[in-house]
């Protein structure tokens, strides 16, 4: 939802409703230097979306905030390893909030020390871009990581939402998938590709097949 129209939220969903999930791009002014959606309107998007809710938090203190994003009735609540000294308890204050519940990596930061929490949580997200501003181009030297997150995941025999988010396009998203990731988060290459975002949508899901 950062690329679409902000006064006109009702409108952009029903047009990306054969999208599997609307991702919603939580920053706090503080983690990254952007501010967009509070609980308030989030807990908006998901009464008005046709479709559930990934709430990506690039915030501080996920501690204290997370589990109100969870309570919002989002299917998965995304938090950002380098914000907490206790990842743990962030995923398991999301799962009694009663969501699913995803780690993220910025681009500079190593998978190694995180790979355990693997068998915790229900969506790894590697970010393909540096948080913060939608229409960077995408930067494939980080898909390594995806590579190593299926490896454990596939270690532990453990179905795994792995997730890129940053330049996914139709250009970029086959390098993605071919790396291991299964779940593509895509904004201007939906909401401002040129053609309506329901062709969009087409277009990336045969280009990550
Ligand atoms: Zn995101």
């Amino acid at each position: 939802m950062l690329s679409a129209d902000f006064a006109n939220m009702e409108r952009d969903l029903q047009l990306i409703s054969s999208a599997d999930a609307v991702h919603v791009d939580v920053m706090d002014n503080h983690f990254v230097p952007n501010l967009t959606f509070g609980v308030q309107m989030v807990s908006r998007i998901q009464d008005t979306s046709p479709i559930p809710l990934d709430v990506h938090l690039m915030i501080d203190n996920p501690e204290r905030w997370a589990p109100d994003y969870a309570r919002t009735g989002a299917d998965c609540v995304t938090f950002h390893v380098e914000a907490t000294d206790n990842p743990k308890r962030v995923i398991d204050a999301i799962h009694s909030a009663g969501a699913k519940a995803g780690i993220s990596v910025k681009p500079g930061t190593p998978i190694e020390p995180y790979l355990a929490l693997v068998e915790s949580v229900e969506q790894v997200l590697i970010m393909t871009v540096e948080p913060g501003f939608g229409g960077q181009a995408f930067m494939p030297e980080v898909l390594d990581k995806v590579t190593a997150v299926r490896a454990q995941a596939e270690h532990l025999g453990k179905e795994l939402w792995i997730q890129v988010d940053g330049g996914v396009s139709v250009d970029t998203i086959g390098q993605a998938a071919a790396a291991g990731a299964n779940t593509f988060v895509a904004g201007s290459s939906v909401y401002a590709a040129g053609m309506s975002p329901q062709e969009a949508i087409s277009a990336l899901r045969v280009a990550a097949e």
